[in-house]
């Protein structure tokens, strides 16, 4: 039998390892950001001269969406780490990944053989901790989905009040909602929740307009 405390101890030295390449990878997206600025207008001039207005537009675009593998790429790097803190079942000898030590702290079983493994505490089916997870995550996704339609609105009142601001990159102001259409959009699929809607709702329109002030400042 595990006891709570040495879960607990295990998941408190897994975080203590994600968090600093966490951080590491958002400062190498930060970085890479700060790069492109100097880089980006002189790389996309070469492209324009040599293949034209649209291969320069793509180029721009390529660019900014190149961030994403540079944030996972890290992300994945950790999560191979974490593979080391992966528990051993004393039931079935199966191993239990540490990502799934959360369920085991909740139903006290084995994910794997749904024997008791954890001292202490009431026993709970896995059906149990599915919907815990459901409401925890959709919880979640209700308030930080806003983030991309409140980012993307903040990018056009940036745009109305300073029609330069976004000269250089004038693709920020249709991508942010474009992120939060797309992700709205797929849970409102998935969960029928209609709370969801407005937040696609809210992203579409903001979508639309980025996309019309975007062919304006070209
Ligand atoms: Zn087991």
């Amino acid at each position: 039998m595990l006891t709570e405390q040495q879960l607990r101890e295990m998941l408190a030295r897994r975080n203590r390892t994600l968090l600093p390449t966490m951080l590491g990878a958002v400062g190498g997206v930060f970085l890479y950001f700060a790069v492109l600025g100097l880089v980006r207008e002189p790389l996309v001039t070469l492209v324009v001269r040599k293949a034209g207005p649209i291969a320069g537009e793509l180029t721009t675009i390529a660019l900014i969406f190149s961030a994403f593998p540079m944030f996972l790429v890290p992300s994945c790097i950790a999560e191979k780490y974490v593979a080391r803190f992966n528990l051993m079942c004393p039931a079935c000898d199966r191993v239990i990944p540490i990502i799934r030590c959360r369920r085991l702290l909740l139903t006290r079983t084995c994910p794997e053989c749904g024997e008791r493994i954890l001292e202490g505490g009431r026993v709970r089916h896995a059906a149990v901790y599915k919907r815990y997870e459901a409401v925890r995550t959709r919880r979640m996704l209700r308030t930080w989905g806003w983030v991309w339609p409140v980012l993307g609105g903040l990018a056009l009142i940036w745009h109305w009040l300073d029609p330069t601001g976004f000269q250089n990159c004038p693709q920020c102001l249709w991508t942010s909602p474009l992120v939060g259409m797309v992700s709205a959009g797929w849970v409102w699929l998935r969960t029928h929740d209609l709370r969801f809607a407005s937040q696609f709702a809210a992203s579409a329109v903001l979508f639309c307009v980025g996309v019309r002030s975007f062919w304006q400042a070209l």
